[in-house]
């Protein structure tokens, strides 16, 4: 079957073409046919292209609005010039739509019909930075290719199995019942897979899958993983609670928020802004968002703020595994994933360094080939508390739920 998936943001459709069905799935066979990202969509957007038979280009062209990148990409897709070997959009058998929030009621992913749209309408006040482009791709794809399937995948989803325990706030109760303000988590779909693959790579059960698992990239953030189900996890209402992030500063006393906006006459907006846009890694440096280069900044030009920035990342995680580790009555592994988790031996070692106390003591070398999309463990084999690095794969696990509930097969997994 094929599979578009998308993920849809203000100004860019990140999408990718995959071939994927049940034997495929059995056999981790799946294969990503095309792929690319749209950017800059509202002018002269840039767009990343890839495709199995030609490889990647860049290219640009005149994109006003999410529909018309939808309908440049199915263009694109069924074209002779992308070499995708589909003629027609009919080839296209369903598609998978990343969505950020599901709330309450979604606890899986779903097949979307008029109800469930209206629904997620309902949700848009919940992640009003997010979900207003989500549902303009859902729609954008049902005027271009009519009653074809739609699936939305949740990245709340995953965390439907916290226990109160965790997701309420100690504040008024009342706040909760009448707002449903509490903690939803993000990120689920790529803690799901990673526990997915870890139970793969070790022939664990999921009943037998204790894992404190860290989405480590522009975004971050650790979950508490006990029997397979999400049990807590670092981001919480909205994405910027828990972990230092490129520019979300993660746990604050919230009273700052008052004093900054008398300080720096800002309202609470502009304050909810600076703690998104202009905290976090880039906030603490002064200097950059991108992990790689403050390591740079750090190790060739001995920047201080930039050693700073990466300590407080590193400390941060740290306390958080700690925490969990606490919270769950220990866990078989940490796991790495996201592009500072796959990519940087130096991050993986400053997070792990001194957790000895936990039985997790670090195989160098092992730590410093485990790069670009290479899964493995990274511990030594006498450690009680084993760490991996496992890439993530969202959209596969997004173009396998869709194929699923298309089939009409449960998505647990
Ligand atoms: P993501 O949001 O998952 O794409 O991750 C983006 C983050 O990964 C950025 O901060 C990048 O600097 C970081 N990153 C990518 N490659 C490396 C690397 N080799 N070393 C350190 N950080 C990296």
């Amino acid at each position: 079957m094929n599979v578009l998936v998308l993920n849809v943001g203000s100004a860019t459709v990140k999408f990718q073409l995959m071939q994927t069905d049940m034997e495929r799935i059995e056999k981790d066979a799946d294969e990503t046919l095309a792929k690319g990202l749209v950017e800059r969509i509202g002018g002269e957007a840039v767009l990343t292209l890839w495709t199995q038979s030609r490889g990647s280009w860049r290219t640009s062209a005149s994109i006003r609005d999410i529909a018309g990148a939808i309908s440049w990409i199915l263009r694109w897709l069924t074209s002779e010039d992308s070499g995708v070997g589909i003629t027609s959009i009919a080839d296209i058998e369903a598609v998978g739509n990343r969505v950020v929030h599901g709330g309450e009621r979604f606890a899986q992913s779903v097949l979307v019909d008029e109800e469930v749209l209206k629904a997620l309408e309902d949700q848009i006040e919940l992640a009003p930075l997010h979900m207003p482009f989500n549902l303009a791709g859902i729609r954008a794809v049902k005027e271009a290719l009519g009653g074809i399937p739609q699936a939305a995948v949740f990245d709340t989803a995953f965390h439907s199995t916290l226990p109160e325990t965790s997701y309420l706030y100690a504040i008024p109760y009342s706040l909760y019942r009448r707002h449903k303000i509490r903690r939803y988590g993000f990120h689920g779909t790529s803690h799901r897979y990673v526990a997915y693959r870890y139970r793969q790579l070790t022939g664990k059960t999921r009943e037998e899958t204790h894992l404190v698992t860290l989405h480590l990239g522009n975004g971050c953030s650790a979950c508490a993983i006990r029997g397979g189900d999400s049990m807590d996890t670092s981001m919480g209402f909205t994405p910027l609670e828990g972990l230092v992030m490129g520019t979300r500063a993660g746990d604050v006393d919230p009273a700052v928020l008052d004093f900054i906006s008398v300080k720096e006459g800002l309202d609470l907006r502009g304050v909810e802004n600076l703690l998104n846009k202009q905290s976090g890694l880039l906030g603490i440096s002064g200097l950059t968002n991108d992990m790689r280069e403050l390591l740079e900044e750090a190790e060739e030009h001995y920047d201080r703020r930039a050693r700073l920035a990466i300590d407080i990342f590193c400390y941060r995680v740290r306390k958080y595994i700690g925490a969990y580790l606490a919270a769950m009555g220990g866990a078989d592994a940490v796991a790495f994933t996201g592009g500072i988790g796959q990519n940087s031996p130096v991050v993986r070692a400053a997070v792990l360094d001194g957790l000895e106390w936990a039985g997790l003591v670090l195989d160098k070398k092992a730590n410093k080939t485990m790069v670009g999309n290479k899964s493995g463990r990274i511990s030594t084999d006498e450690s009680s508390l084993a760490a991996w690095v496992i890439p993530t794969d969202e959209e596969l696990l997004i173009a396998r739920d869709t194929v699923r509930m298309v089939l009409g097969v449960s998505t647990r997994n």
